[in-house]
Order: structure tokens, then sequence, then C-alpha cells
């Protein structure tokens, strides 16, 4: 089987998390999302989630001194070695341009970069929902705006390097799970 690498880009909202978790399923390769494992060292109390808590409560981004070293880490497990689904990681340029430098010395390729859009107003309604304690109205409209600043520019990135797909994320899950099937020319 061959090696499947892929980056989900898209808002805070769009079902990122549900579909690179499916995606990740379907292709046995390890689901890895930033924001699941810093709030899993939050809930251990470690030095690292002690630090993140504040960011995330906010819905600001964690600053990348404490994220690119996890990330490298991360990657550098021997489970990877089949392949990786990057969710929520890249962030923002510097996050991007440290990922090249560490797949470069990896020896490995990111694939398909897949940008999963969905329009902010349905964003909100959906996120009000879930339920996450970083869900309530007026941080998940900050998380919209520091997505369309920090992480937006990472669409024209990727374009550039002729990596990225657009997947609608307004459809019923198990249009959008077809639609990135398509959109990775999956048989895996
Ligand atoms: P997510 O689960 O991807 O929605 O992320 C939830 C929160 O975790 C974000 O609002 C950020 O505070 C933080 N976070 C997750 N991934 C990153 C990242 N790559 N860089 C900075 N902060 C992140």
């Amino acid at each position: 089987m061959s090696v499947k690498r892929f980056i989900f880009l898209g808002p805070p909202g769009a079902g990122k998390g549900t579909q690179a978790y499916k995606l990740a399923e379907l292709c046995s390769v390890p689901h890895i999302s930033t924001g699941e494992i810093l709030r899993n060292e939050v809930a251990l109390g470690t030095p690292l989630g002690t630090q993140a808590k504040s960011y995330q409560e906010k819905g600001e981004l964690v600053p990348d001194e404490l994220i690119l070293d996890m990330v490298g880490q991360r990657l550098s497990e021997s489970d990877t070695q089949s392949g990786w689904i990057l969710d929520g990681f890249p962030r923002n340029l510097s996050q991007a341009k440290f990922l090249d430098e560490l797949l470069e010395k990896l020896e490995q390729k990111c694939d398909r970069v897949i940008d999963l859009e969905v329009p902010d107003e349905i964003i909100v309604e959906r996120l009000l929902k879930r339920g996450r304690p970083d869900d309530t109205e007026e941080i998940i409209r900050h998380r919209l705006q520091v997505y369309r600043q920090q992480t937006a520019p990472l669409i024209d990135y990727y374009i550039q390097r002729q990596l990225l797909v657009s997947v609608q994320g307004n459809q019923s899950m198990a249009e959008v799970t077809e639609d990135l099937q398509k959109a990775v020319d999956l048989n895996c």
C-alpha cells in the first residue's frame, strides 16, 4: 500500500476533525490533531498544557514555540511510516515553512492539502451545537477571525505548490467523505 500524507485546512467547525479521522481510518494512517494533543496536555495538567490552556480558552493560536517541537516529535514516531493526516497544523505561514523543512529532513512528502470550506454563518450554528469549552459565540467568532487572518493565507501557499484540493464542507457527512475520497484519489 502506498504512503498517504494529507494536511487538512479549513475553518473551525468545517467538520475537519470528523472527516480527517474518517480518512485516517480508511487509509490506516494516524490522525494527528494538534488541538486534540493540546487538549490532552491540558487535561493531564502538564507544563505544556498549563501554558496552552489560556490561549485555547481565548480562541488564540498557541505560540509556535510550544507547537513546533511537539509536531516534530510526533512526526518522528514510528507509526508515521505508513503516512499521516495532519488536522489543525500548520495554522500559519511560519508553521508551514517549519513543516516543509521538517518533511525534507524526514525525507517525507505531503501528497495533498485539503481545504474544507464552509460559510461563516453555518460554522457558528454548528459550533454552538458542539458545546466544547471554547465554543461560546464570542470565542467562535474570534477563532474564525484568527483563521481568516493567519491560516487562510496557507491556501495560496499550497496552491502555489500545486498541492491544494478544495472540498465543499457544507453537505451531509457522507457526501463530504465521498468528495474527499475522490479528491485524494483514494485506493487505500
Ligand atoms: P482545533 O482542535 O484544531 O480546533 O484547535 C483548538 C485550539 O487549539 C485552537 O483554537 C488553538 O488555540 C490551539 N491549536 C491547535 N492547533 C494549533 C496550532 N497548529 N497552532 C497554534 N495553536 C493551535
